[in-house]
């Protein structure tokens, strides 16, 4: 992409369920394009870890908020292009992935004032330059004048078993039923809340990538977002 043409189309937004591979299809599509990656359910799984390590319930919507606001939280790469996350100046990148924040991290991405905080901070983001964001509400709600949008898909088993290699990578061995599950239920809290829902924008090009690798998906994006 020339830079005269990066100022006008550099967004790129990129929503699906869990386990559909917008991280690891998002983060190449960025490098390839050179704009910054932003992992928005990194910044919901950071605040997550957080409250659980305060003692902070789900459904405490006031403390959470007032969490948020007292929270710095950073998504960068290091030298060698490895996603880190950072929160209040530590690295979280592997805590925030454990069964334990898997485990709340929709109940609280579900509450309207965390969404308006992490809304705000990745909006703002996207303003300092060209980005590629991944998410559930990316096009519909937080970039939703994104000029390229994607919306990746896989049938439920597909992205069993790809949390399932993504946790034992990391030493933790779910049972796949467990797993289903979990994904099932995410699935169905951040389809139904009321604030920005998982939903596909109606101009979003739909990928389907359970047959597809992770590779190809990437070059199904470029071609769209080099061909306009
Ligand atoms: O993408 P990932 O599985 O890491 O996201 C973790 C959780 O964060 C999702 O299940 C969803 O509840 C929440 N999330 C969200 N909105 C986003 C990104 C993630 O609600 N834009």
């Amino acid at each position: 992409m020339q830079d005269a043409d990066k100022r006008v189309t550099a967004v790129v937004a990129i929503d699906g369920p869990a386990g559909a591979g917008k991280s690891t299809v998002a983060r190449r599509v960025a490098s390839c394009l050179g704009l910054l990656y932003l992992d928005t359910g990194a910044m919901y799984r950071a605040l997550a870890l957080k409250a659980l390590s305060a003692g902070l319930g789900p459904d405490d919507e006031a403390a959470l908020v007032q969490l948020l606001a007292n929270s710095d939280i950073h998504v960068a790469e290091d030298p060698d292009r490895q996603l880190h996350v950072w929160l209040d100046g530590r690295d979280v990148t592997d805590a925030i992935r454990r069964p334990a924040v898997h485990a709340v991290v929709a109940q609280v991405a579900s509450l309207g004032g965390i969404r308006a905080g992490m809304v705000d901070r990745q909006r703002s983001l996207a303003e300092e330059g060209g980005v590629v964001m991944d998410g559930r509400d990316i096009g519909t709600y937080v970039l939703p004048h994104a000029p390229f949008k994607f919306f990746l898909t896989a049938s439920l088993e597909a992205r069993v078993a790809r949390r399932h290699r993504e946790l034992a990578a990391q030493g933790f061995l779910v049972p796949a039923a467990t797993l289903q599950r979990d994904i099932v239920e995410r699935d169905r809290m951040d389809s139904t809340r009321a604030v920005a829902p998982l939903q596909q924008a109606p101009d979003a090009h739909v990928i389907d990538t359970t047959n597809l690798t992770a590779d190809q998906v990437v070059q199904e994006i470029l071609a769209v977002v080099r061909g306009r």
